[in-house]
């Protein structure tokens, strides 16, 4: 013959002294069936003393308006519900369990409600299971935090401590990305570098920590001037690299052109009534077919170069030269002034 739980006469007894898991069992009218030791243990109320009393004279502080609710709908229904620690912290106020790593300032609880059944199969009651989530909740928390450090940390890695820009190991992971969506989408992408015109003599001038607050201002500048979809990096020293995505190199330029532009105009206000000006020298290229990342960064630092040497403070476009073309034929770079 097939065992059935019944059989098992003191089932109920197992249930009543289970210490890990809260079980309540109310009748019809919410008065208190079973209250077993998880229960007792943690609203310090012996189940002698509310057996028999309806649940919600013996425990005030329950959410009448909302279990009772939840219990008739399970009644009605004939079906389980659940209520977990995220969306209701807990079902019973109680104090935090001895497991718990002290943090949280009462027990969070999983809770669920199942009706209950007489042998004709009528529902009588529900039973309430109560799941103490403390420790998972303090697990979850701790590593939220965790994963909040790591994106803190990773951030800050991009950056570079005195501009606060993006710095140059970003700037190399960047320009790979970039061009590959570039690629891939078939959009236009620039690079331009900006480079500070004479800024050893800023520095020679007016000492280093002051050289440091104009990078700091002239970074401030230009991160202000360029659009959102632009991304401006620190370089190296004094140097400044902008991927400008969907956008080719004339429209390039020419937003390049007023930011230098701005540059120029720009008096930088130092203690003690000290004022600083200073020009930018800009380089740009556009991203070509079959190019790398490496060759598109030699090819703004060229046009840099030769934005310097025909006298800085300008923007030169790189020109590709025409393999067919003599040498003493070349177009001369684009320079914007
Ligand atoms: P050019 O017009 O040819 O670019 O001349 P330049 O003086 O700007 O260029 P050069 O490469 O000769 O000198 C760059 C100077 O930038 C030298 C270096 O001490 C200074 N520098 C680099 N990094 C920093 C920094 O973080 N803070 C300060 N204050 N100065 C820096
Ligand atoms: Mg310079
Ligand atoms: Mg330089």
């Amino acid at each position: 013959m097939k065992t059935r739980l019944s059989d098992f006469v003191d089932f109920e007894n197992v249930v009543a002294n289970l210490s890990t898991f809260g079980i309540v069992v109310i009748d019809r009218r919410f008065n208190v069936v079973l209250w077993n030791r998880f229960m007792e243990l943690n609203s310090n109320v012996r189940a002698e003393n509310v057996l028999g009393k309806n649940l919600f004279d013996a425990f005030p502080e329950l959410n009448r308006n909302w279990l009772e609710k939840k219990i008739r709908s399970c009644m009605i229904l004939k079906a389980a519900s659940f209520s977990s620690w995220e969306q209701r912290p807990y079902l019973f106020r109680f104090n935090a369990s001895a497991v718990a790593a002290g943090e949280a300032e009462f027990m969070y609880q999983d809770a669920s409600i199942f009706p209950v059944h007489d042998h004709k199969g009528e529902v009588q009651g529900v039973c309430i299971a109560v799941h103490d989530a403390t420790r998972l909740v303090e697990v979850t928390g701790m590593l939220e935090r965790t994963m909040d450090q790591a994106l803190d940390l990773e951030e800050s890695n991009r950056r570079d401590g005195l501009t606060g820009v993006f710095n140059r190991k970003f700037f190399d992971e960047q320009i790979t990305q970039e061009i590959v969506n570039a690629r891939r989408y078939n959009w236009p992408l620039t690079l331009a570098m900006i480079d500070v015109d004479h800024f050893k003599s800023i520095n020679d001038t007016y000492g280093h920590s002051s050289g440091d607050e104009v990078l700091r201002r002239l970074a401030e500048r230009l991160k202000s001037m360029v659009r959102s979809s632009d991304t401006l990096f620190r370089y190296g020293g004094e140097e400044f690299a902008l991927i400008l995505p969907h956008i080719a190199l004339e429209n390039a330029s020419f937003l390049l052109n007023r930011l230098r532009k701005a540059i120029e105009t720009m008096v930088v206000e130092l203690e003690p009534a000290i004022q600083v000006s200073m020009t930018v020298s800009i380089g740009v290229a556009q991203l070509e077919d079959g190019l790398a990342p490496g060759q598109l960064v030699s090819r703004a630092d060229e046009a840099l170069y030769s934005s310097k040497r025909a006298g800085r403070n300008r923007v030169t476009c790189y020109v590709e030269a025409d393999p067919d073309l003599p040498v003493a034929d070349l177009p001369p770079p684009t320079t914007v002034t």
